[in-house]
């Protein structure tokens, strides 16, 4: 697989792998709203074979953010797939500009093994007839299985699919029309306090703010029942196109990422072990960005718990 350098494109996520899409709780969630859409499907029979005794789609959802402790610390599977796949921090998402209306490959922001491509390999292994077949992150079935799980979730995570770029006035700028922009690597550059960013704001505190939204009533039931499902959360055609569409879709959602925003003054981080010498703005969330933020969040949970179980009943449709 040709590895296109991210660096060289300026646009880097893996400078700042403290990204882990929706944290272990929105990832649990979306498992188990699938679980609740696979019920006697055939599909949930496949699926229970993939998975070991003690291990559920919410487990499942959480395996590929799991694997990025320290490889000493890793069960062998793991290891393995750390091992064949040493730029897996990149496969959860890919950087586009939010200013545009589609994902598409070759866009800026977009390489071979971004998000949707990297979901498009894991479709592929679980429709093969054996593990071996087509096959470049070298994955056996379970694992592709598992990370499918994960990164479904991750495309729905407007952060991970749209990014912005800033230009020299601290104004959001498309390169792709020839500006000259510094990423914000989906948001981890823009700091809300000291130590959260825009990225962690979306991945975590837009969950915890849905659950308290739930309050007593159990997540899935909430996320089932007051998001019942819409027409358009079916895609449509060859199931490999699927990623594609629903990245353009959470794509639209990104701008409202960006609106009631406000940018401070730049200010340079020196290198660290996590990141390349970078700026980072200072960012204020206007009135109301909470509430838009969180009403955003629980339908993309609920969402892509309906789209995997759609994705997985696609895979395994009934004989
Ligand atoms: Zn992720």
């Amino acid at each position: 697989m040709i590895r296109i350098s991210l660096l060289a494109l300026g646009i880097c996520h893996f400078l700042a792998p403290d990204s882990f899409g929706y944290g272990a709780s929105g990832h649990e969630a979306i498992g188990r709203v699938a679980e609740f859409y696979l019920k006697g499907s055939r599909a949930e029979t496949e699926v229970r074979a993939l998975l070991k005794g003690n291990e559920d789609l919410a487990r499942a959802a959480t395996w590929a953010d799991r694997v990025k402790i320290p490889d000493k610390y890793l069960a062998n599977e793991m290891k393995e797939f750390v091992a064949n796949n040493p730029l897996h921090h990149e496969f959860h998402y890919c950087d586009v500009p939010f200013q545009e209306k589609a994902y598409r490959d070759g866009l800026v922001g977009t390489n071979d093994h971004d998000l949707i491509h990297t979901m498009r390999a894991c479709i592929k292994v679980l429709q093969s007839p054996d593990d071996a077949a087509d096959n470049p992150l070298k994955i056996s079935k379970r694992v592709a299985f598992m990370l499918l799980t994960h990164y479904i979730g991750d495309l729905h995570q407007p952060l991970h699919v749209g990014s912005s770029y800033v230009d020299e006035n601290d104004k959001f700028v498309n390169p792709r029309t020839g500006a000259k922009g510094l990423p914000d690597a989906g948001g981890n550059f823009f700091r809300i306090t000291a130590k959260s960013t825009l990225h962690a704001y979306w991945d975590t505190m837009t969950v915890k703010l849905a659950r308290d939204k739930a309050g007593e009533k159990d997540f899935t039931a909430y996320l089932v029942e007051n998001f019942p499902v819409k027409p358009e959360w079916n895609a449509t055609g060859d199931i490999n196109t699927w990623p594609e569409q629903w990245a353009t879709g959470t794509l639209l959602l990104a701008p409202q990422c960006f609106e009631g925003l406000t940018l401070g003054k730049r200010f340079l981080v020196p290198k660290d072990e996590k990141h390349e010498e970078h700026y980072e703005w200072p960012a204020t969330l206007a009135e109301g960005y909470k509430e838009k933020a969180r009403d955003i969040v629980e339908q993309e949970l609920a969402k892509s718990g309906y789209r995997l179980a759609a994705l997985l009943k696609a895979i395994w449709p009934e004989k």
